[in-house]
């Protein structure tokens, strides 16, 4: 009898904890992460603080782990930033022999299919289960390589993928033109704007656009730059006209709730120290040599102005659907989740992320069998994931998916 293997696609956080389970249950499985170390999202925007505190940002299986290898789980009601939790949880966690022995980092997962099979082979037949999973691999050297797998967890998160910039969800005209102008993660503003760039936001035109979370972060973030320069000059644009910055009743988290406090002031105050648009779309870009002329539109269908030196663009991201083109994975149409899940979590329509809670194991399912996605991925374009939601979807897959090994060949 031979053990299945197990394929989890990123070591971020919901991607370790699968790990971590299936060390546990005694499969043999394969951790590929495409950033040079394990959680490359959060890393990302390391230096801001979590909504959310200790107690809900590390698992109890993570914690259980920490203790064993001699690590003091880090817990309480603090909050803390993005390079603590992966200081203390995350990179701990990945020097586990079980983890660092069978993690590949700097290794992105291309493209996945059936050996043998096109997705419109055996539809419903089950039979797909009998074609191992091929992964198209691509190692830290540039070298490609297909590596197989009886069961993948897809943790690759939402993160790589962020939207355009232009009005209706598509890249503005000249906003592929203007990419070198363009940051589409969280800046942190006491160091460069872009790679390249010298450090230090003061005196630069900068046009941040969304009005998401990471959005009301940088809006905030950029207040202390014009206070301390004031011809730095800031311009907001804002989709909507009237945004509520996806403001909860009672919020229980403080954090979150002063955040939203102070996008609202800044979006509705007569002082603010930002140019805030309300109503408005990025229409089109065209760089030249002194920056960035932005069309807007507004909701009237008039068209404003703006020259930045940079852009800002927070308008969200979704999961890299190419990944699995080739499987049969039902998607849905207005959020781009896996559609079990999709459904149960429109018809939840809950703002709050702490409102979440794992859809069932059902919801996990696809047509496709012994494939799975897992983590922020799995909400598509619903925003309201926490990492605590993707402890609960891990226990749900391992249940799911039995002990490690095969059944024998006749039975
Ligand atoms: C500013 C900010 C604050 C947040 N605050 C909170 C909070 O307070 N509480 C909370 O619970 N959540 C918070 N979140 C959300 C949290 O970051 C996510 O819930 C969490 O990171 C999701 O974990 P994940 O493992 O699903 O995906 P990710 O963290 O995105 O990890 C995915 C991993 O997959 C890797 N990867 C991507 N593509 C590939 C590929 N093709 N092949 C191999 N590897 C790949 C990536 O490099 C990454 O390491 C916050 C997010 C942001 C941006």
């Amino acid at each position: 009898m031979t053990n299945r293997t197990i394929a989890i696609l990123g070591a971020g956080p919901v991607g370790l904890e699968a790990a971590l389970a299936a060390a546990e249950a005694g499969w043999v499985f394969t951790i590929y992460e495409a950033a040079d170390d394990v959680a490359g999202n959060v890393r990302s925007w390391g230096h801001v603080q979590l909504f959310t505190p200790w107690t809900m940002n590390v698992s109890p299986r993570m914690r259980a782990r920490l203790a064993e290898l001699g690590q003091e789980p880090p817990d309480g009601p603090e909050c803390p930033t993005g390079t603590e939790l992966t200081e203390r949880a995350f990179e701990p966690l990945a020097l586990a022999p079980e983890i660092a022995t069978n993690l590949r980092l700097g290794t992105r997962v291309l493209e996945i299919s059936r050996d043998g099979l096109l997705k419109s082979d055996e539809i419903g037949t089950g039979a797909r289960a009998e074609h191992v999973f091929r992964l198209l691999v691509r190692d830290a050297d540039g070298h490609e390589r297909v590596e197989h797998a009886d069961v993948v967890l897809d943790c690759t998160g939402t993160y790589d993928n962020p939207n355009a910039l232009g009005l209706g969800g598509i890249a503005a005209p000249g906003e592929r033109g203007a990419e070198e102008y363009i940051i589409r993660r969280i800046p942190d503003v006491r160091g460069p704007v872009l790679e390249g760039d010298a450090p230090g936001w003061s005196g630069l035109r900068i046009l941040l656009v969304g009005a998401g979370h990471s959005a009301q972060t940088v809006a905030r973030d950029l207040v202390d730059v014009v206070e301390r320069a004031p011809e730095t000059h800031v311009t907001w644009v804002i989709r909507s006209a009237s945004p509520t910055f996806g403001a909860v009743e009672n919020d229980a988290l403080p954090r979150r709730y002063s955040l939203v406090q102070r996008a609202h002031e800044l979006a509705y105050g007569s002082q603010s120290p930002l140019d805030v648009r309300l109503g408005r779309s990025v229409h089109a870009l065209e760089a030249s040599v002194g920056g960035i002329d932005v069309s807007l539109r507004t909701d009237g269908g008039d068209i404003e102005h703006v020259f930045v030196d940079r852009i800002i663009s927070l308008t969200g991201s979704v999961g890299d659907a190419r990944l699995y083109r080739q499987l049969q994975v039902h998607e849905c149409y207005a959020t781009s989740g896996p559609m079990r899940l999709a459904a149960a979590l429109l018809s939840s329509s809950s703002v709050d992320c702490l409102a979440q809670q794992s859809q069932g194991a059902d919801v996990l399912q696809n047509p496709e069998p012994d494939f799975y996605i897992l983590g922020s991925k799995s909400y598509g374009r619903n925003s309201t994931f926490l990492m605590r939601v993707g402890w609960e979807q891990v226990d749900e897959v391992f249940e799911l998916l039995g002990a490690p090994e095969a059944a024998p060949v006749g039975t």
